[in-house]
């Protein structure tokens, strides 16, 4: 089946995006990791939120999407890893599938991890960021998992299965990958391992590795105030567009960009 908007991201922006889609009679699938997941997720108070002070972040977010499920928002588990505009469709791909839609909703939240030296120059030649898309290319080889999640985990069971003999370095903060052309070796921590991959599993992309071409002020996502981005369809909320990096800044940025995606694709439909 294929959707109306794509929303990239199941926080309070993703969210909110995704419920106002649906009433305007859009069809919305949300690409996330779990909940539990979610930055907020740990918060123990949240104190700011109008009408609910003292409020977890997990019951917030709870409600939050049960209120999106409610309204007939559909979800899929994963990561989106790269998209490519043609013909008025953007085509995105989420773990080994991909989605064909006709506008987006980037609420991705912030990356708080930086790049390591080595990661971007090895990128396709032994880096990777999905261990169930290109897993099979190491079936059988020594790989390395960075991983920052439980997902994470899951993917380096995976690699397991199919044979690969997996280091598996637990949230490292300094690495180093290294190779002739392809990956070699990576160096987390003062350890070093001898691996054909290394797979850097963390819970977000940098919103440019996913669309090249998108506008980036003070490494916040650049978006007008109908939350439209300079690329056809693509809209942007919450704190990955910059401060205050609060849940009910996002949630009402999540209202205008899914409001103007499903806009957009009225006008796409009038075309
Ligand atoms: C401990 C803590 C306490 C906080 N307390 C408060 C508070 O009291 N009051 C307040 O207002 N704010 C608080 N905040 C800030 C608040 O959590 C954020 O402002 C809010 O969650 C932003 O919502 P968002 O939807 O923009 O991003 P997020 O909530 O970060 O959601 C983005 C989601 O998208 C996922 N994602 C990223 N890239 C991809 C991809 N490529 N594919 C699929 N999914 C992807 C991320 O993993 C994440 O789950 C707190 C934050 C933390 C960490």
């Amino acid at each position: 089946m294929s959707f109306d908007v794509l929303v990239i991201g199941g926080g309070p922006a993703g969210l909110s995006a995704a419920i106002n889609i649906r009433a305007r009679g859009k069809s919305a699938l949300v690409v996330s990791n779990p909940l539990e997941e979610n930055p907020l997720w740990k918060s123990e108070r949240v104190e700011n939120y109008l009408g609910l002070p003292g409020v977890t972040g997990a019951e917030l977010l709870t409600a939050m999407q049960k209120h999106a499920e409610a309204d007939g928002v559909e979800f899929l588990a994963g990561k989106a890893l790269s998209a490519a505009f043609m013909l008025d469709k953007w085509y995105v791909s989420v773990g080994s599938d991909v989605q064909e839609v006709k506008a987006v909703v980037l609420a991705a939240g912030v990356t708080r991890e930086k790049k390591f030296p080595g990661e971007a120059e090895l990128l396709g030649r032994g880096v990777s960021y999905c261990a169930t898309c290109d897993g099979m290319l190491y079936r059988d080889r020594p790989v390395a998992v960075l991983g920052y999640s439980e997902t994470a985990r899951h993917e380096a069971e995976f690699l397991r299965e199919i044979g690969c003999e997996v280091k598996y370095f637990d949230r490292p903060r300094d690495c180093v990958i290294s190779g002739e052309g392809m990956v070699e070796q990576v160096l987390c921590g003062g350890e070093t391992a001898k691996v054909d991959a290394v797979f850097i599993l963390r819970p977000a992309m940098a919103p440019t590795d996913l669309f090249p071409g998108l506008g980036i002020e003070n490494g916040y996502v650049q978006a007008d105030r109908r939350m439209a981005t300079g690329l056809p369809g693509v809209f942007a909320a919450g704190d990955c567009t910059g401060g205050p990096l609060q849940v009910a800044k996002a949630a009402g940025e999540g209202l205008i960009a899914g409001q103007s995606a499903a806009a957009y694709v009225d006008a796409l439909a009038r075309k």
